[in-house]
């Protein structure tokens, strides 16, 4: 069956693909458990410099991919750019850590004991549609670098650049069988991968909903798993904040990739005494958001990715916004970027929408903005905006997340740990920290007795 790719800005078809099945998958599994010894058995010089080299024919293919990621996800040209930049920089990172994710020796009697990393074997990568090839780069890096085969699933809307980045792999040099692209229903070749005996781990990131399907399904062959998931993120904002520069970098933290985005910091908190004048600069940012043509430069916020989603996103609206921005006219599955006032119960504040929605919602002192921010299924990431340095240690400490910044918005760097806590999932992606997800620890006592 074929799968018909669609650039949400146009509606237009932009490519046709063979869709695989049950035993397209299985055959991908058994490609990537083929190649699995030798390529375990590659020197760490080596691996890495195969790591660097696919980094560097994504600087090379830059804006290529940038243009495949811009049109099937919609997003805007100077976004995708950064993405694939950043997609190039974890090749890299990670070529980087190949020789340097090492054991130990450990003082015991008897002898010496050391412990090694060793790979986990075929490892199933299953990405969302948001960040396609970022997120697929976050989990080859690290599985790459540890010496695990893949068979990567894209999102069945965005599955172009991942099918390009597997082509990338193969013209670097990575051996055939290591990096496998397996285009698919989620339900279908992800439900494959999270069950097969062969797959000994699934890197999973999506929604929370899909997240318990992928835990239960592992459940069966005691897969490893690590799950990056939903959120529901807050940008507090207390009344000693620089107020102007707050409200100029808000908009950004939730139309950021028109709100497709697990860290978008949806719950604005803002202490109550400086409410009013915050929300109305808020507004003012939020009109100066640039929406418009994915492929012009100038572009800050581009469509949503289909017409079912923006079904969703516009679900979460009731009655009059405090603000609804403008939309282009004509084809394309556009959504205002949208300022609600609501309480912390309300179903905008609670449930994630994934769309340019920000729920802006009064707090009294710092024990209540801690509580507000905390009250939520969801601990991925937040914002704190203060000039008290203390002030934000101590929020950004009790604060149930796993990436927080102060006076920022972002939350992802590839040198830094990524992920969520409680309903947000578990296990770190970036950093050296990923490198614990793609690894078992493994320990050898040598008896230096007679
Ligand atoms: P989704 O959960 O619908 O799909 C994610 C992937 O899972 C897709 O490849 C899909 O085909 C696959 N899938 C769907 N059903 C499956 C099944 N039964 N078995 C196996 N695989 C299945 O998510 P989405 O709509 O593509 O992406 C949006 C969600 O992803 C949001 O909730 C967002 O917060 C989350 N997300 C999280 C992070 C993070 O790092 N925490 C990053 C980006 C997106």
């Amino acid at each position: 069956m074929s799968l018909t790719v669609v650039n949400p800005a146009t509606e237009e078809p932009i490519a046709e693909l063979e869709q695989a099945g049950v035993e397209e998958a299985d055959d991908a599994v058994a490609r990537a458990k083929a190649a699995y010894p030798a390529w375990r058995a590659v020197s760490p010089a080596d691996r890495a410099r195969l790591l660097r080299r696919v980094a560097t024919l994504v600087e090379e293919n830059g804006e290529e991919l940038a243009r495949i990621e811009s049109q099937n996800v919609g997003k805007p040209i100077s976004g995708a750019r950064g993405e694939i930049g950043m997609v190039a920089q974890v090749f890299h990172f990670y070529a980087g850590a190949v020789d340097k994710h090492g054991g130990e020796t450990i003082p015991v009697a008897g002898g010496v004991a050391a412990t090694f990393r060793e790979p986990l074997g075929v490892v199933g990568l299953i990405v969302p549609w948001n960040f396609p090839a970022n997120i697929a780069s976050w989990k080859l890096g690290p599985a790459l670098a540890c010496g695990n085969t893949v068979v990567l699933k894209p999102a069945e809307l965005t599955p172009l650049s991942a099918v390009r980045l597997g082509e990338l792999c193969l013209e670097a040099g990575i051996p055939e069988g290591v990096v496998n692209v397996v285009v698919g229903k989620g339900s279908v070749v992800g439900q494959r991968l999270i069950e097969h005996p062969d797959v000994a781990k699934i890197a999973f990131t999506g929604s929370t909903e899909v997240g318990r399907i992928v835990m239960q399904g592992a459940a069966g062959t005691i897969k490893r798993v690590t799950l990056e998931l939903g959120g529901k993120s807050a940008n507090v904002v207390f009344e000693d904040a620089d107020l102007e520069k707050a409200a100029a970098a808000a908009p950004y933290a939730v139309f950021d990739n028109a709100g497709q985005d697990c860290c978008a910091r949806s719950r604005v908190l803002v202490q109550r005494s400086v409410y009013d004048r915050f929300l109305d600069l808020l507004v003012d940012a939020t009109r100066g958001v640039q929406v418009g043509d994915p492929l012009d430069d100038a572009t800050e916020m581009g469509p949503l990715v289909s017409a079912a989603h923006r079904e969703t996103v516009a679900s979460f609206v009731e009655g009059e916004p405090a603000f609804r921005g403008d939309i282009p006219d004509g084809p394309g599955y556009w959504y205002p970027c949208t300022l609600v006032e609501a309480t912390n119960d309300d179903r905008v504040a609670r449930e994630e929408v994934f769309g340019p929605v920000a729920a802006v919602i009064p707090f009294e002192d710092e024990a209540d903005a801690i509580r507000l921010s905390n009250d939520t299924p969801y601990g991925l990431s937040g914002s704190i905006w203060t000039r008290n340095g203390a002030r934000a240690l101590r929020v950004a400490r009790a604060t149930d997340a796993g990436v927080l910044s102060v006076n920022a918005n972002t939350s992802v760097r590839v040198q830094t740990p990524f992920g969520g806590f409680k309903q947000s999932g578990f296990g770190r992606e970036l950093g050296l920290h990923a490198l614990e997800g793609y690894s078992e620890v493994k320990s050898v006592f040598i008896s230096t007795e007679g």
